[in-house]
């Protein structure tokens, strides 16, 4: 084939992916008639913390791939250790009978990583939503182990995001992501979340506030009746419920109140695991040590899919005790994939040579003092919160009534879309800007975000 005749040829081929997309595809959370009339950019390549479509247009990437990409893209060390892996050993599982090494150095590491936090046991699995499955069902089997079978309900928080399989569905705190496929799971129980911008209990100050959304907590479990309640699930800091940092005082309280009654406290880290909050996990910016720990994402900077569920010392123990069989009867083909945890190895080996963590939060308060100051020209902003690197924006039609665009309003869709010219891809959600870029990201490229985020907000008509 001639140079032309190439040329035309993946010109071709380009043209038909750009009719095709959204054809024979569904995409996860899109109405499929809006990807065919607005058909996002095809994203062709990646580089550092910038992403390049199908036409050419190279963009900061604010979406981090989705909270994912920590190390950033084109990391030969993961592709190395990736492309080594398949080479030596594709998969292989860890059913009863075999092992692979990839698995066993990974959960070493995982354990070593979180030490403080008195992690011992990792069960492996492909992303996100199964690792807060395998909590939930090793939470429950627990109870049984130690003798208290009938404890088997979970508190979850709204605004809280936990998966969308079953059981992260039902903990889910958003309607959104419940209401076509109910009924939910029984079981599961939802209870108000210390959320700042908008509180469940308008005029009190923060600490008070998380004070009192853990007293509904509190009251939850008593009216549940504690001997029934296996655990409380939250995440650190919620993300895709718009990135709600709680209260420094609330998750001390949330551990507090599960001690009090015997609670597990599940931490569902999938998106704050690995440095992107500014500390290695979330739970150390609230200085608390949860039960259980979810992760998936950023454990593999997203180059390949990977979950994984910590158990600490307390829950891991109950396998242990002398006594009847207790086996883990759960588990999945691609648990503990030798790839998946060979790219762990790799890209946490990056997070923590390159100190990402302290980069994320070094830039991270840079970016949201930049993104603050644009409240300043820009009433649509009503509020800008987040932690390391993971930031919201929110958009209102009116600031003094926080009245919130709706998935009508085609404004916050304008004003990304103007960004998206400029060269920075956000992520919106109806009337939120997630940023999430990788935790690579330096200052100047924050400043580039600001001050493109500033134009197209001065110039989209409202
Ligand atoms: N938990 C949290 C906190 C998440 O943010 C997500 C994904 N955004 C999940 C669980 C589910 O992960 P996955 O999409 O990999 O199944």
């Amino acid at each position: 084939m001639s140079a032309l005749e190439n040329m035309q040829a993946v010109l071709a081929d380009a043209n038909w992916l750009k009719q095709e997309v959204g054809h024979h595809m569904f995409h996860p959370m899109a109405d499929p008639k809006d990807t065919v009339a607005n058909p996002p950019p095809i994203i062709a390549r990646g580089d550092g913390a910038y992403v390049t479509d199908l036409d050419g247009r190279r963009m900061l990437d604010c979406q981090g791939g989705l909270w994912c990409v920590n190390a950033g893209y084109g990391r030969d060390e993961i592709v190395d250790a990736i492309t080594a892996q398949l080479k030596e050993l594709p998969y292989y599982n860890l059913f009863p009978g075999a092992a692979n090494a990839p698995a066993i150095r990974l959960a070493a590491k995982l354990c070593e990583l979180t030490e403080h936090e008195d992690m011992a046991r990792v069960l492996f699995s492909s992303g996100g939503s199964d690792a807060t499955e395998t909590a939930f069902k090793m939470a429950r089997q627990y109870w049984k182990l130690v003798g208290e079978p009938e404890r088997v309900k979970f508190i979850s928080l709204r605004g809280g995001y936990h998966g969308l399989h079953f059981g992260g569905m039902s903990a889910c705190g958003g309607d959104a992501w419940r209401r076509s496929y109910e009924p939910l799971v029984p079981g599961f129980f939802n209870v108000e979340s210390p959320n700042l911008y908008r509180p469940p209990f308008e005029g009190v100050d923060p600490e008070t506030l998380a004070d009192m959304c853990a007293h509904l907590l509190e009251r939850e479990i008593q009216f549940q009746v504690p001997d029934t309640v296996a655990a409380v699930i939250a995440e650190p800091i919620q993300g895709a419920g718009g990135v709600n940092v709680p209260p420094a005082n609330y998750w001390p309280k949330l551990r507090e109140i599960c001690d009090r009654y015997g609670v597990l406290l599940i931490a569902d880290e999938v998106i704050t695991g690995l440095g992107r909050s500014g500390e290695l996990f979330g739970v150390r910016n609230w200085g608390v040590k949860p039960d259980i720990m979810c992760m998936a994402k950023g454990i593999t900077s997203g180059y390949i899919p990977l979950g994984a569920t910590l158990l600490n010392e307390r829950v891991a123990s109950a396998w242990e005790a002398e006594g009847p069989r207790s086996v883990v009867m759960h588990g999945y083909t691609y648990s503990g994939h030798p790839v998946g945890c060979a790219a762990g190895l790799a890209a946490i080996d990056l997070v923590i040579q390159e100190n990402l963590t302290a980069n994320a939060a070094d830039v991270g308060a840079h970016l949201l003092a930049g993104l603050r100051s644009l409240m300043d020209r820009h009433e649509a902003i009503g509020d800008v919160r987040g932690k390391g690197l993971m930031i919201a924006v929110e958009l209102v039609k009116d600031r003094a009534t926080k009245e919130p665009f709706t998935p009508l309003d085609s404004y916050p869709g304008k004003v990304s879309d103007a960004c998206l010219a400029n060269g920075v891809m956000l992520r919106t959600i109806v009337n939120k800007f997630i940023i999430s870029p990788p935790l690579i990201l330096t200052k100047e490229q924050a400043d580039t975000i600001v001050a493109v985020l500033d134009h197209a907000l001065a110039s989209t008509p409202r």
